[in-house]
């Protein structure tokens, strides 16, 4: 979750409030939002056993496996895991609702090996992916529990689960692979390591691409005069370099990584570099991507020029990554309903800038989605130092119960927020 854009203002309306208002003063949800806090502890031992279960991304079926267990046990019916490995089951409503989705990421960023056991020191407990997702993960739960401790009934269907691939190179493969099966989804929640009073709702996208240059190679002496894939990849990189982004909506590029050549006497025979363009508009986006790919091989093409040897540097453009771009308005009904939630809880509501998260599928497909944060302290996410304090987690999950009631309904007590669509 990487912050790129301003943040911006939601107004609740009237009729929020008062859906949000209703349900904190029924007996039931009380119950429910009290279970949560009782549940803290217990779901922070969960959390470790999660994330003592190694799950690198395309490596998350063991963690899946445990995870569907768990969901089995509180009353969610219909697990199954999906080819992709997705995990999901059903906790139906009364029926005619919507259909929301609750759920947090099964992978993390660390490879096979990483040392995953959890280590405590004072209020705070280490491990990698304790937050980043094991905080979405425990907090789905505790949450299904708590409806189930309460016997809530929703009028909406909820779908609940965990994702695979949400880091990296997994390019969001579990998300996509869901709404790609699914055309039923109404809304989405995507529960990630945060403060209760932060709503996620803009989608950051990203093209990646792994540009390779080849040439026939030689020595730098003898063979002076053949073109050089680092020599094309250089005047790639400073064309690439050059290229002019809006500011808002924000737009970025980079070159991350180069590499190529075998000495300093040898004209190399490969070039690499990996880039990353990233923008809030999915139009931008697409602008800039045109115009990257466009110089990289216009890049090849001077260097051969050059030396006028035609095709003796090829270029290669790999995209490695394709999450896509969007938006919702401020004062949409998911993001007042997050916000409502919040100010129940007198917490006073953020909008994040735009981010990349499991959210950003549905919001580029126009379905409402919001990432919550699942409560607690955290820090260090995404690297061996990551942490997490399970001091007063119980309010962020508190918030998004009364979120989901807000969106689903709670039956013969206040009607949906969200819509069916279609
Ligand atoms: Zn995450």
């Amino acid at each position: 979750m990487t912050e790129t854009a301003g943040i911006h203002k939601v107004t609740v309306s009237e009729a929020v409030t008062r859906v949000i208002d209703t349900l904190t003063q029924q007996d039931a949800v009380r119950q429910a939002l009290d279970f949560l806090e009782a549940d803290n502890d217990s779901t922070t031992e969960e959390q470790i056993e999660l994330t003592e279960i190694e799950a690198p991304t395309f490596e998350e079926a063991e963690k899946g496996r445990v995870f569907a267990r768990k969901l089995a046990d509180l009353g969610v019916t219909d697990i199954s895991v999906d080819e992709v490995g997705n995990v999901f089951g059903i906790r139906r409503g009364t029926g005619n609702g919507p259909t929301l989705v609750v759920c947090a990421h099964l992978d993390t960023v660390f490879p096979r090996g990483t040392h995953v056991k959890a280590r405590r020191e004072g209020s705070r407990i280490y491990a990698p992916g304790i937050s980043d997702d094991g905080r979405g993960l425990a907090s789905v739960l505790t949450i299904a529990r708590a409806l189930k401790e309460a016997n809530l009934q929703t009028e909406g269907d909820l779908m609940i689960g965990a994702t695979v691939g949400e880091e990296g190179l997994g390019d969001l493969r579990g998300v996509k692979s869901l709404f790609a099966r699914r055309s039923d989804i109404d809304g989405f929640i995507s529960i990630e390591p945060g403060t209760p009073d932060r709503i996620t709702y803009l989608a950051a996208g990203s093209k990646r691409y792994k540009v390779t240059f080849k040439g026939p190679g030689g020595h730098s002496f003898g063979s002076f005069g053949t073109p050089s894939p680092i020599h094309a990849l250089g005047r790639a990189i400073a064309r690439f370099a050059d290229i002019q982004v809006p500011h808002d909506p924000k737009t970025t590029f980079n070159v991350g990584l180069i590499s190529g050549g075998t000495s300093v006497n040898t004209i190399a025979e490969t070039a690499e570099a990996v880039i990353d363009m990233r923008s809030t508009s999915q139009a931008e986006l697409e602008k800039l991507e045109t115009q990257a790919l466009r110089l990289f091989r216009q890049a090849a093409e001077e260097e051969n020029k050059r030396w006028r040897r035609a095709d003796a540097i090829t270029v290669q453009l790999e995209r490695v990554g394709d999450r896509p771009a969007g938006s919702q308005e401020p004062n949409s009904l998911i993001v007042q309903a997050a916000a409502g939630a919040g100010m129940a809880m007198n917490f006073r509501p953020i909008l994040e800038g735009a981010s990349s998260t499991d959210s950003n599928i549905p919001i580029h497909l126009g379905i409402p989605a919001v990432t919550l944060g699942g409560g607690g302290d955290f820090g260090g996410a995404h690297t061996l130092n990551e942490y997490y304090d399970p001091t007063d987690a119980h309010l962020g999950v508190q918030k998004i119960l009364l979120t989901i009631l807000a969106l689903t309904g709670l039956a013969g007590v206040t009607a949906p927020l969200l819509s069916k669509r279609g």
